[in-house]
């Protein structure tokens, strides 16, 4: 099978195991055109591979930041559709790169739009000037956001914390988000990168968070030590595709990531991701694996050699960090996922 298509299979399959982990859901909530729950909020870290695109839904409330690829537009469209999103308050683009801009026309062709915010990019690029259009067929004009901005979705405070200055790079360039529910807070920080990330911890801005989406995708040029002392995730998302062309996530970030303590959650693993707060307690879910509510991995898979072992199997700890995947579920769900269970330690 090549990488197309084992992805593609990969994506298959992370939709059905997900639709039905929902489906089940939906049953044991009531019908499913009612908003599953009130007094919480669920971030939806959807599954663009190298890209980004997160779904925040509170309380009757709904917004989007970022919304992957153009080809993910249909993905996009269907997700929101699925979660019975009809109205969203924002959509938020972090920076005009296509992987982030490119399929949120899929979400303004579904649903109706308060506000719509996205940096302006200096230069013309196609897939900004797109989403430009659609937005304005949905009566929105594109605004700009800035640091020091707060918006509010039902409950939720959403701080803009960057950037502090704009330079024409627009990485670095990218908008990131603080939001804040209750005690818990969750901060997206879009393809920021080392000039951003400085500009940043100089501000004095207050980082700590317990969900942080990584930056650019896990690249080794942010998301220094410093910066994970400051802001200290409880869990870590990278937004990362499968056999990407850029080597994301970095090793360098990974470790940087574990020597924090940060559980690492990846789109490529897991799929879909939600993470859920009722303003205290977090709740986990993915695609690809089951609810996790904290606590140590079930399982360390090897994401070359495709062999899953025990935690404390003598093998992990010569695993090189960017083969080595922290996974939460049973061990059907990791032969599921196509891993070998390993010879050594028998999980
Ligand atoms: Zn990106
Ligand atoms: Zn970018």
């Amino acid at each position: 099978m090549n990488k197309d298509k084992l992805k593609t299979a990969y994506k298959a399959l992370a939709a059905a195991v997900f639709a039905a982990v929902f489906a089940v859901l939906a049953l044991s909530c009531g019908p499913a055109d009612k908003p599953k729950s009130a007094g919480t909020i669920e971030f939806h870290f959807i599954d663009v591979g190298e890209a980004d695109a997160c779904l925040v839904m509170t309380d009757g409330h709904a917004m989007l930041v970022d919304g992957g690829n153009a080809d993910d537009s249909s993905l996009i469209y269907s997700y929101l559709r699925d979660h019975s999103v009809t109205h969203l308050d924002y959509v938020i683009c972090t920076h005009p790169h296509e992987d982030h801009v490119g399929g949120l026309s899929g979400a303004l062709n579904l649903a109706t739009v308060g506000r719509v915010f996205c940096p302006e990019p200096n230069e013309g690029i196609r897939a900004y000037a797109s989403f430009v259009k659609t937005a304005e067929k949905r009566g929105a004009a594109v605004e700009t956001l800035a640091a020091g901005d707060t918006l509010y979705l039902g409950e939720a405070k959403i701080d803009v914390l960057a950037p502090l200055a704009v330079t024409g790079d627009l990485n670095n360039d990218s908008y990131v988000l603080l939001i804040t529910y209750g005690g818990t807070r969750f901060l997206l920080a879009g393809d920021m990168e080392a000039e951003e990330e400085a500009a940043l911890l100089d501000s004095g801005a207050d980082l700590d968070c317990d969900v942080l989406k990584v930056a650019h995708h896990g690249s080794g040029g942010s998301t220094s030590a410093e910066f994970l002392e400051k802001a200290s995730p409880e869990y870590a998302v990278i937004s990362v595709g499968l056999y990407n062309d850029h080597g994301h996530p970095s090793e360098r970030c990974l470790e940087r990531l574990k020597a924090a303590g940060a559980k690492i959650l990846r789109t490529d693993v897991s799929g879909h991701i939600v993470i859920s707060s009722d303003g205290e307690r977090l709740t986990v879910t993915t695609g690809r694996g089951g609810t996790m509510t904290g606590g140590d991995p079930d399982y360390i898979l090897n994401a070359w050699s495709k062999v899953f072992h025990r935690p404390d199997c003598e093998s992990v700890g010569k695993m090189s960090e960017r083969n080595r995947i922290e996974f939460y579920g049973t061990r059907e769900e990791a032969i599921e996922q196509g891993y070998k269970p390993c010879g050594i330690c028998r999980p």
